[in-house]
């Protein structure tokens, strides 16, 4: 369902990251065995048993602050799991002991020596030996899937603004498993994977909310126009509700929590104040496990902040468009991509704020993944925005 609602319309409802796309097929460095022996010798080897490839098929990766999705050509999606290592640390060494949704259980419930890491959390990789072991973690998932002897070629998404040392960084960090890496800056692929018309000459407005990092940003003919990342999204947001279920009802909570409580009544407009939930916590009073029924009214208050600072920003890039792209912007509006793009009620908010028509894409979490496969789909149309 896409939900498209206009600065007038009465009615209506509605996490940053770096990202990864591979390629399949040779690259004109890999000389030792030529395309025109290797197609047919991969038909032969898929025709045989279905299950080998001699080439591993092209591959895309969002490597979000929150999540981490991997796209193979002409599969799709074909990993999605939390941005989470879950780390037993024996003096200096640091040994994974659970990767993705396995590991995101264990948060707020480890053993003694080990602790649970969120190596993205900001938007750029925080902690590089982390990320990279999660990194081949994944791919070695999905190419044990594959079961192809070539290394894919891969395309990683990655912020806007990121350092040269970044992204060598990223490179490395992928170059083991990948017999070539390039890169696509996420807002780029997130407008792709909306389906925005980035080639052509009129602009396109995407914000990007993720969990550590929202990015915003004007595309026109295939070149970021504006951009811009604000350090706040869907952590922020839990981190909101965590402080306001202390200060007002004296009741610690975890992350976890606070996450499912913004999933569940968390709003951004006053459509939604009237959902309840239960929120089980421990009494800062007695000490002793308590629980509570607490209103979307109370979560849209707790968030409130947070969700200001996001329209602040998106206001900001509106006054920095050239006046010729205000025009595109004002009547084709703004597209919301991201898991934060799914906070009820947070398209309304924006489009009354701003009088701007916004559009929360099919399927947010997936947007930046589904873009940067699409330029695998599609390489020649998106060759230039590939660095
Ligand atoms: P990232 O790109 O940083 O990995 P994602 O785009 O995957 O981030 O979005 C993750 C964020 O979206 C998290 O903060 C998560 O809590 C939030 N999120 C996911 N679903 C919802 C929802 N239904 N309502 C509000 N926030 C949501
Ligand atoms: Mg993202």
């Amino acid at each position: 369902m896409q939900a498209s609602i206009s600065a007038k319309s009465v009615g209506g409802a509605s996490g940053s990251r770096m990202k990864v796309a591979f390629k399949g097929g040779v690259s004109p460095s890999s000389s030792f065995v030529s395309p025109l022996v290797l197609k047919p010798l991969n038909a032969i080897t898929s025709g045989l048993s279905g299950m080998f490839r001699l080439v591993a098929r092209d591959l895309a990766i969002d490597l979000g602050t929150a999540n981490t999705l991997i796209y193979e050509k002409g599969r799709g999606i074909v990993l999605n799991e939390p941005s989470i290592v879950a780390v037993r640390f024996d003096g200096q060494r640091k040994q994974a002991v659970a990767f993705g949704a396995e590991a995101k259980v264990m948060l707020g419930r480890t053993p003694e020596g080990v602790k649970v890491i969120r190596p993205v959390r900001t938007g750029v990789i925080a902690d590089f030996e982390v990320a990279g072991m999660m990194l081949s973690h994944f791919l070695g998932k999905v190419r044990k899937k594959s079961r192809a002897l070539l290394r894919p070629r891969v395309i990683v998404g990655v912020p806007s603004g990121i350092t040269e040392a970044e992204k060598r960084a990223i490179r490395d960090s992928i170059e083991g498993a990948a017999r070539e890496v390039r890169l696509i800056d996420e807002a780029m692929a997130a407008a792709i994977g909306c389906g925005l018309p980035i080639t052509e000459a009129t602009a396109s407005l995407i914000v990007d909310i993720g969990g550590g990092t929202t990015d915003i940003a004007i595309i026109s003919l295939k070149d970021l126009v504006y951009s811009t990342s604000v350090r706040q999204g869907g952590d922020a947001m839990d981190e909101a509700i965590i402080n306001y279920m202390r200060r007002r009802h004296h009741l610690l909570i975890g992350e976890a929590t606070a996450e499912l409580v913004k999933k569940t009544i968390g709003c951004a407009h006053p459509d939604y104040d009237n959902q309840e939930m239960e929120v089980r916590g421990r009494s800062l009073t007695s000490g002793a496990p308590s629980a509570l029924v607490v209103s979307g009214a109370e979560i849209r208050e707790a968030v409130s902040e947070v969700v200001s600072t996001l329209v602040a920003a998106i206001r900001q890039a509106l006054e920095n468009t050239p006046p010729e792209l205000s025009g595109d912007i004002i009547s084709h509006g703004l597209s919301l991509a991201g898991g934060g793009a799914l906070l009820k009620g947070l398209d309304r908010l924006i489009s009354e704020e701003l009088s701007i028509s916004v559009r929360v894409t099919d399927d947010p979490l997936a947007a930046v993944a589904e873009g940067a496969g699409r330029c695998l789909d599609n390489q020649e149309l998106y060759k230039h925005v590939l660095f």
